[in-house]
């Protein structure tokens, strides 16, 4: 079968390679649509990051090659033994987490800090292939009015659902979204869902800004333009916002968070920094301002599949482009990198 394999920096190829079988508990499965995510460029132009460097502890993967994808809907083609509830045509998606099952925290359902964590596309062969095998306990059904698009969205908008509930937003709360990429576009989406009085969108990519404000944003603002702390005081009589979403995760997005907030706000930081990012206390100490942090998803398919079942969430205009498995470097990765300005989501068709 053809798959996208990554075997180093800048080093993705697409190749013929053994089609996988499916061992006890596991489910064969043929990709639909899988997204490029922002930890796939992360891992073509810097990586291993999440791909494991040791051997892992559940799926034995170590380094390259792998293939990436763990954003995918796909339909059944071969249950495994021991599998009940998936049958061959099955539409479904994927919960990218691999865990054990066993720990502490698996066994209170805190999947993501399972003491053996590993992920989909990253420990183990993903989406960016004709086929995948995953575990059975990953698979979730797609209903009929989740189209293949929308399945390859359940995955981030997990991650959505899961910043807002790690912030405490509260219904009537005011919100700041910091970046208005995939993620920072769902989050913004799920807020509103979940009662925010009104959302404001700080974003310098002006298309980005613009499909923000379509989706309900009620101000955005460009941060190299105007001082969106500033602005967001004058709209909110002088208060600010209760929440701040880092959805970028760099100290100059951290710092935008900590000037759109106001006293007692919370910023919950959902994008991922590579290099360390400094906190003035002094600034959050005086007004008892929190940070938490918001790590994929432990349990939150289900909320999401609901939410895109009946159409809550609008993720249309946000697919860029659909492009084929053997122009992902070409048409996919290398834009995204390169030309980010131009794109929102890219969608792989295997
Ligand atoms: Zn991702
Ligand atoms: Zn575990």
């Amino acid at each position: 079968m053809k798959a996208a394999v990554w075997y180093g920096q800048n080093n993705i190829r697409v190749e013929d390679i053994t089609e996988p079988v499916p061992g006890p508990g596991q489910v064969k499965i043929k990709i639909n649509a899988c997204g490029i995510c922002g930890s796939d460029l992360h891992e073509f132009r810097q990586g291993p990051f999440i791909i494991p460097v040791k051997p892992h502890p559940l799926t034995g993967q170590a380094g390259g090659p792998v293939v990436l994808g763990h954003e995918f809907s796909a339909e059944v083609v071969q249950p495994g033994s021991n599998v009940t509830g998936f049958n061959p045509g099955d539409r479904v998606t994927v919960n990218a987490l691999i865990t054990c099952n066993e720990c502490h925290y698996c066994k209170k359902g805190a999947y993501n800090m399972c003491v053996k964590l590993g992920s989909t596309g990253f420990a183990a062969d993903g989406g960016f292939a004709e086929y995948a095998v995953v575990n059975d306990y990953a698979l979730f059904h797609l209903p009929d009015s989740v189209s293949d698009d929308m399945g390859s969205f359940i995955e981030p908008l997990a991650v959505s659902v899961r910043a807002v509930k790690r912030s405490r937003m509260k219904i009537g709360d005011s919100v700041a979204i910091i970046g208005a990429g995939p993620i920072g576009l769902l989050v913004m989406q799920v807020c509103l869902v979940a009662g925010a009085s009104q959302v404001f969108v700080v974003e310098p990519i002006k298309a980005r800004r613009d499909l923000a404000k379509k989706l309900g944003a009620a101000a955005v603002f460009n941060p190299f333009k105007s001082n969106p702390g500033k602005k967001i005081a004058e709209l909110t009589n002088g208060l600010r916002t209760e929440i701040a979403f880092d959805c970028v995760g760099n100290q100059p997005a951290f710092n935008t968070a900590l000037s759109t907030t106001g006293r007692r706000g919370t910023i919950c930081i959902v994008g991922l920094s590579m290099t360390p990012v400094e906190v003035p206390f002094i600034r959050l100490w005086g007004h008892e301002k929190e940070i938490v942090f918001s790590c994929g998803y432990e349990n939150e398919f289900t909320a999401a599949l609901a939410l895109m079942a009946d159409k809550r969430i609008d993720i249309q205009e946000m697919i860029s482009e659909r492009i084929q498995l053997e122009d992902i470097v070409e048409k996919g990765i290398e834009p995204l990198i390169g030309d980010a300005e131009k794109y929102i989501k890219i969608v792989v068709y295997p």
